[in-house]
């Protein structure tokens, strides 16, 4: 009897830090994303410093946002995320929105959308978020919102010019 194939899902990952060696935390999160037998880390967007929004109060961020190819159903991927959180020192943060060590979110998981108490998908803050629509528009501007049915680069155009300072880090990316 032959294998069935396993399945494949696309899904896009936020990555954050704002503490300690932010840009070196970001760059082992993706280390151990690319190093997971489940995951494939097909494209990745630029690296960006960016400044905090929701609570201003703390140091500016470094961001980046990855495309996997995945069998993982979305429970299980973010049981991974939340896994290399762990690994890389993350505890809760004492304030909502507040300094990190590492953030691993998933945004769009194929054109899932699902509202639980553990997941949300879209992430229900993506389409606001410049430090999200920058780097996503590196990898598919024309990526379309399952529920605003609007692309990455129509959101990223409609935040309020001048808001969420977000610039490109001197690295390669
Ligand atoms: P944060 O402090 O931003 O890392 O929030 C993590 C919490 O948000 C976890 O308890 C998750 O269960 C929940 N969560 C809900 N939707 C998502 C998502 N799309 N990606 C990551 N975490 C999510």
């Amino acid at each position: 009897m032959r294998a069935r194939p396993v399945e494949s899902h696309t899904a896009y990952l936020s990555l954050g830090s704002n503490m300690g060696d932010a840009f070196g935390n970001c760059r082992r999160a993706l280390e151990r994303l690319a190093a997971d037998s489940a995951l494939r880390v097909t494209a990745r967007s630029r690296v960006y410093r960016t400044a905090p929004v929701d609570y201003a109060a703390q140091q500016w961020f470094i961001n980046q946002v990855v495309r996997v190819e995945t069998g993982l159903a979305p429970a299980a991927l973010l049981a991974r995320l939340q896994s290399i959180e762990r690994q890389l020192g993350r505890s809760r943060p004492a304030v909502r929105f507040g300094p990190r060590v590492i953030d691993l979110d998933i945004l769009l998981y194929d054109a899932l959308v699902l509202e639980g108490p553990a997941l949300s998908l879209p992430h229900p803050r993506m389409h606001r978020r410049r430090f999200v629509l920058q780097p996503l528009c590196d990898i598919d501007p024309d990526l379309v919102h399952p529920v605003l049915g609007q692309t990455a680069r129509a959101l990223l155009a409609q935040l309020d010019a001048g808001t969420q300072e977000v610039c490109e880090h001197p690295c390669c990316g």
